[in-house]
């Protein structure tokens, strides 16, 4: 057996098969390039879903957690420790709000931003005690912990998992009548995805956004934007929701936070809002931890720059148009996304998402299907254009197969 073949049986033997990963194992990575342990090269086209979009072994962000590493990682919210008040000071002004609640994982500001949510509403809004509703989107993917996947509607997502949390309106994502409708005094907030990324990069109709905004201001209901996977750069702005001129009342962050290197997420809102909790009413051990801080900040210093935005909207322009061109040619039913990120419907006589996958990585370039014959691409915002033309090359190639 090959290296691979032995890391990719032993992998099966002792780990749970809740991933079905294409079968390359890395052992380096730099930038948009990712080596495999028998030294084959290969472009991420996929950036750990967002999370690398300043790219592998970023220069500025490992020296900044190298230097944090020789001073001190972790102190527990026992204690106060010195990069704390700069981290939440700087990320509440990239956000245009007044405070922040540091976590780990996404899913953990999903939970996060529910538990503030119905305490908002009941001491703030006067929700009677227990009735508080949040609605959400038809598709949504907000993470994996029992509550959220309580308003999933994928079945995978959600089978032999119940009993679920109650408390959530579903309604289909983009339709504002059907959210209105939805709403009633109990409500304490709207939670979805300025753009859906599982859902395969489903880009909401023009004014959707502007509009949720417009219907949770008139009924006092918070809207909170799962910007998890949209933000902090990818779509050609720190924000996907500043594509509609749009400020929710709650952002929630995650992945590219913590810049490939740590897991850093956070619920970043108003005082009103953020100012409902006491001590001892939430928390995390390792949320906001030093390590965290000190690489979040580096990265909210490398936005700051604008320069990731504004590479992500050049080279988003261009990878839409190549695609776009695609599209015409017959192997490809429909294409989506905004800024260097981008939903593939390929024609399903060609092979399942899966399937072009696999080729693609045959040539050397990495992507992840996502339901049935779409597949997403996502390279880091650093990718060099000829490294970008070359991946989409070899995806022309593959269709044309
Ligand atoms: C990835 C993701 C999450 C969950 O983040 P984890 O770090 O995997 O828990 C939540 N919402 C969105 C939109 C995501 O893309």
């Amino acid at each position: 057996m090959s290296t691979t073949e032995n890391a990719i049986a032993s992998a099966e033997a002792h780990s749970a098969h809740n991933y079905h990963p294409l079968p390359v194992v890395v052992a380096t990575a730099d930038g948009a390039w990712m080596t495999d342990v028998e030294g084959r090269r290969y472009l991420d086209m996929l950036a750990g879903y967002s999370a690398l979009n300043f790219g592998h072994g970023n220069r500025r962000l490992i020296d900044a957690a190298r230097a944090q590493l020789e001073r001190v990682t972790l102190t527990s919210r026992a204690f106060h420790h010195d990069r704390f008040a700069d981290f939440c000071t700087r990320l509440a002004e990239l956000c245009g709000m007044e405070m922040v609640l540091p976590m780990n994982t996404g899913v953990e500001a999903v939970e996060t931003a529910v538990k503030t949510a119905r305490k908002w509403g009941y001491r703030v809004k006067g929700v009677p005690d227990g009735m508080a509703k949040i609605i959400v989107a038809a598709d949504n993917f907000h993470g994996r912990t029992t509550t959220v996947i309580s308003f999933s509607t994928d079945p995978e997502a959600r089978a032999d998992f119940g009993p679920y949390t109650p408390g959530f309106e579903i309604v289909p994502y983009g339709d504002l009548t059907a959210m209105r409708e939805a709403m009633t005094e109990n409500t304490v907030a709207v939670l979805i995805e300025p753009i859906q990324g599982e859902a395969g990069v489903l880009v909401p109709p023009p004014g959707y956004l502007a509009g949720v905004r417009e219907l949770t201001r008139e009924r006092d209901v918070l809207f909170i934007a799962d910007e998890i996977q949209s933000g902090l750069g990818r779509t050609g702005k720190t924000f996907a929701c500043e594509h509609e001129g749009v400020v929710p009342d709650m952002y929630l962050l995650g992945k590219a936070l913590g810049g490939g290197v740590v897991p850093v997420s956070a619920v970043v809102s108003s005082a009103a809002v953020l100012g409902v909790y006491r001590p001892g009413e939430h928390g995390s051990t390792f949320g906001g931890n030093p390590l965290a801080c000190a690489v979040a900040l580096e990265v909210i210093a490398m936005l700051n720059t604008g320069e990731y935005q504004q590479r992500a909207a050049e080279l988003g322009d261009h990878l839409h148009r190549e695609l776009g061109l695609l599209a015409g040619g017959g192997a490809v039913r429909a294409v989506r996304g905004r800024g260097l990120w981008a939903g593939v419907d390929i024609e399903p006589e060609l092979g399942t998402g899966r399937e072009i996958s696999e080729k693609l990585m045959e040539r050397r370039v990495l992507v992840k299907d996502t339901h049935g014959s779409t597949i997403r691409i996502a390279p880091p915002l650093v990718i060099g254009k000829e490294d970008l033309d070359w991946g989409l090359e070899q995806l022309r190639e593959v269709l044309r197969g």
